[in-house]
C-alpha cells in the first residue's frame, strides 16, 4: 500500500506544496486509488498536480468524518468529470455547531449526489481484498474520545461518524486517520477486529490530542504498550503531545508531500 499526504497542517522544506489546517492523504492498494478526505481549501487538487498526481481518476473518495477541515475541498470533484463512489457514514449530513459556527460538512447530500455515487454506511467495509474502511468505531477506551462539547441538532455532538481505513499488510496493520474525534486507542482496536490482525505496525493521521493532559498521558501510555514501530502524528497533534510522545516513542515528522509504502 502507497499512501501520499495531499494535505496537512504542515509543509516539508524545499518541498513547495501548499499547507492548511485540514487533512487528505490518497491511498493507493492493489491497483485501486482512494482519496481519504478532501480538506478545507481545495490544495490537496493543487498538490497534486505539482506532484505529478493525477487526483481526478480515483476509484473512491472516503470521508473519515464530516467536519468541513476535511469536506470542504470536496468542491474540486464539482465538474462533469467521473462520478467516483463517496463512501461516509450515514450521519455526514447532520449540523454540527462551533463556538457557534457550522463546521459540518458544507453541501448538501442533493449536491453531492450529482457528483459522487454515494455510499453511506456505518459498516466496516473492504475496499479491497486488504483495506478496510473501519465504519463506526466502538468507544471500547470512552476516556480516549475527543472530550471537545459541539452541538448537534438533539445536543452535544458525539462524532458518530469518525472513522478512518485500515490496511492489513504481511505482518500486522496500518491505520490511516483524520482527526480521531472518537479516540486513536479505540480505532486501533476496531483496525484490529477488522482486519482480523492483533499487531498494529503504522499509524498516520490526526489523533486530535490538542494539549498535553491526562486524556492525552493516557493515550501516549497506550500506543507505548502497543510498541507501534510507525508512528506519524500530524494535523491535529498539538507540539506540546508530540514532545512528550518523542520522549517515550519514535515519531516522525508528517508534511504535504509525505510518501509511505507499508507492506
Ligand atoms: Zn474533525
Ligand atoms: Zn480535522
Amino acid at each position: 500500500m502507497k499512501l501520499t499526504i495531499l494535505s496537512d497542517n504542515n509543509t516539508l522544506i524545499d518541498r513547495y506544496l501548499l499547507g492548511e489546517p485540514g487533512f487528505s492523504c490518497l491511498v493507493e492498494a492493489e491497483g485501486k486509488r482512494f482519496l481519504l478526505d478532501t480538506g478545507y481549501f481545495g490544495i490537496f487538487a493543487q498538490n497534486a498536480k505539482t506532484m505529478g498526481i493525477d487526483w481526478r481518476n480515483v476509484d473512491g473518495v472516503i470521508l473519515s468524518h464530516c467536519h468541513d477541515d476535511h469536506t470542504r475541498g470536496l468542491d474540486a470533484f464539482f465538474t462533469d468529470g467521473p462520478k467516483p463512489k463517496l463512501v461516509a457514514h450515514p450521519a455526514l449530513f447532520r449540523r454540527v455547531l462551533s463556538h457557534g459556527l457550522a463546521i459540518g460538512c458544507p453541501y448538501p447530500r442533493a449536491k453531492l449526489e450529482r457528483h459522487f455515487n454515494l455510499c453511506l454506511t456505518a459498516e466496516p467495509m473492504a475496499l479491497t481484498e486488504n483495506l478496510f474502511y473501519l465504519g463506526a468505531i466502538p468507544r471500547v477506551y470512552p476516556y480516549m474520545e475527543d472530550p471537545a462539547i459541539r452541538q448537534g441538532e438533539d445536543g452535544p455532538d458525539k462524532n458518530p461518524d469518525d472513522t478512518a481505513l485500515a490496511y492489513r499488510g504481511r505482518e500486522g496493520v496500518y491505520v490511516i486517520t483524520g482527526c480521531s474525534h472518537s479516540g486513536i486507542g479505540n480505532i486501533l482496536e476496531q483496525a484490529k477486529r477488522v482486519t482480523g490482525q492483533s499487531r498494529i505496525l503504522g499509524v498516520i493521521g490526526g489523533f486530535h490530542l490538542r494539549q498535553m493532559d491526562e486524556r492525552s498521558a493516557g493515550i501516549i501510555e497506550y500506543l507505548q504498550e502497543e510498541d507501534i514501530p510507525h508512528l506519524y502524528p500530524c494535523h491535529c497533534t498539538a507540539l506540546s503531545v508530540k514532545v512528550a510522545m518523542g520522549a517515550r516513542m519514535q515519531i516522525e515528522e508528517v508534511g504535504a508531500g509525505t510518501s509511505l509504502i507499508w507492506e
